[in-house]
């Protein structure tokens, strides 16, 4: 372990952001560059459990009391090689995951937990820094084909295991560049384009081949392509959002939160868009739903000079500390401020959405709400409670609700589960030969799920095509690896 007494000696740090009136000023991430010291000075908190609940938290199964000592022993090739044993892409996961580890870290019965997810980070970073991590030649081909639709992280770590398995992997995007949510839905400050785009990169070097602006099942049937290849990951996210359908709905100026979220990705990256150019820049923002892409929408209107941006939730306001029904490991349900809360915007709880108001024209000019009262698992309007917010532009972060059935879906006939998600047993779809991971089997999630998806739906693959004798065949606490 690292030292022995590390978790008593060191409190938990993580480094600085910049303050929230400079970071507003553009899209870079938050993060100042810290010390190689403070580091290694958080993975001296490690306690290395008996039992190490961190795993368990991991939808991947890090191992993480080990790459905790490595980077305390300074020996970051070793944590390297550790961290990406399990997790192809820890530079996703470093910047932008919520850390389910973290909430069940046994330090956290107490004390802070161990900062795992920055510790990840820099090994990465560091890796990458160093020149660890460089193109590996992939031997054994075995002249297999596999298709994946969609380069999102599921889509990006099924073909990463499979290519590196031996098999001809080619993934079908029908966004100009690969990367899935990562690409063009969670904004810059929270992961710069560079990160996926350094990955796409070092995997087309590896020989993955991305083919973009591809939709198939418009651009090419998915029959075809299930005549050319030995197998189908079908990695399509779960694109359709929920609607607040209510009175004024179609008012210009009430738009579903990816129309605002892709379109300031492109811009940032210098990508045309067709669609009408959709702006907070002095408008009054209400942004509906409480989640990571109500957040996502409050710092993009800051960034764009919103002159107001309140946001609704209809759940009621979490407790500072957990409470007896959400001990630990579970993962905390407590209140927390997302960084683009943060820089500013007035959070409403318990409040429904009644209706959108327009003007004469047709524009939203103002949204009409009531508070609520939860009881139990269900909710009534609180008399007298209703109010109008003034309101130009209304983002809706209410949630998916399963993958788009035209096109693909319809083409290849497989069954959908009762949510309307891509039926799967073990990750196999209704159709032999056809597999499927990540959101559009288990609805909107997580990256680090999507990863763990992407790697358990290739080893399912692997098994198929070589008639079990799949090379995908090692385990981790949860996951597989090479
Ligand atoms: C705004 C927002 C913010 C988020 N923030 C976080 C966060 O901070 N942390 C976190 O862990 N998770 C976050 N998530 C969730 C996370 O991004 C997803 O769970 C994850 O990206 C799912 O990965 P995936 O590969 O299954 O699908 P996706 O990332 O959705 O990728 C699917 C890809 O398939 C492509 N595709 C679909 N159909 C076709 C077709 N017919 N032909 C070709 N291509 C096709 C799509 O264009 C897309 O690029 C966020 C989600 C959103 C919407
Ligand atoms: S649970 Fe926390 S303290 Fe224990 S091994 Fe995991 S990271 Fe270290």
């Amino acid at each position: 372990m690292g030292s022995v007494t590390g978790f008593l000696n060191t409190d938990r740090q993580l480094p600085k952001t910049r303050g929230t009136k400079e970071r507003i000023t553009d899209y870079k991430e938050l993060y100042v560059p810290h010390s190689e010291e403070l580091t290694v000075k958080q993975a001296s908190r490690c306690m290395d459990c008996g039992v190490p609940f961190c795993h368990n938290g991991c939808p991947l199964g890090n191992i993480i009391p080990d790459f905790n000592d490595a980077v305390y022993q300074e020996d970051w090739e070793k944590a390297a090689d550790l961290l990406l044993e399990t997790n192809n892409f820890p530079e996703f996961t470093g910047r932008i995951c919520p850390a389910p580890c973290e909430g069940s870290c046994v330090l956290g019965i107490n004390k802070p937990p161990v900062a795992i997810e920055h510790i990840e980070k820099s090994i990465i970073e560091k890796a990458f820094k160093k020149n660890y991590i460089t193109p590996v030649e992939v031997k054994n081909r075995n002249n297999k084909k596999v298709a994946i639709i969609g380069s999102g992280p599921a889509g990006m770590a099924a073909g990463d295991q499979l290519n590196k398995a031996g098999y001809l992997v080619t993934i079908f995007e029908r966004d100009p560049e690969p990367g899935g949510l990562l690409r063009f839905g969670i904004p810059d400050f929270k992961l710069e384009k560079w990160v996926v785009e350094r990955r796409v990169e070092l995997m087309k070097n590896e020989g993955v081949e991305f083919i973009t602006n591809c939709n198939v099942g418009v651009d090419v049937s998915a029959d075809k392509i299930l005549t050319e290849y030995d197998a189908l990951m079908l990695a399509g996210g779960a694109t359709v959002p929920r609607d607040v359908p209510t009175t004024g709905r179609n008012l210009k100026g009430v738009h579903f939160a990816m129309e605002f979220l892709t379109q300031q990705n492109k811009r940032v990256s210098d990508i045309d868009f067709k669609e009408e150019e959709l702006l907070a820049t002095d408008k009054n923002v209400v942004v509906i739903g409480g989640g990571d892409t109500g957040s996502d929408c409050i710092g993009t209107s800051k960034r764009q000079g919103a002159k107001s941006v309140v946001q609704f939730e209809l759940l009621m306001e979490p407790p500072k500390v957990r409470g007896n029904n959400n001990p630990w490991p579970e993962w905390p349900l407590i209140f927390r401020t997302s960084s683009s809360q943060e820089e500013g915007c007035d959070r409403k709880w318990s409040i429904l959405t009644k209706a959108f108001i327009g003007n004469k024209k047709g524009e939203i000019e103002g949204i009409q709400t009531v508070d609520i009262e939860w009881k139990g698992r269900k909710f009534e309007e609180i008399p007298e409670s209703e109010k109008v917010y003034p309101c130009d532009l209304a983002l809706l972060a209410v949630g998916f609700l399963h993958p788009q059935k035209e096109g693909l879906l319809t083409q290849l006939n497989v069954e959908l589960d009762d949510r309307g998600n891509v039926k799967a047993d073990n990750f196999k779809t209704s159709r032999e030969g056809v597999f499927t991971a990540g959101d559009m089997r288990r609805g909107q999630s997580l990256v680090v799920w999507a990863i763990h998806e992407g790697r358990e739906a290739a080893r399912e693959v692997d098994l198929f095509l070589s008639k079990n004798e799949g090379k995908l065949t090692s385990k981790t606490s949860s996951g597989y690896h090479l």
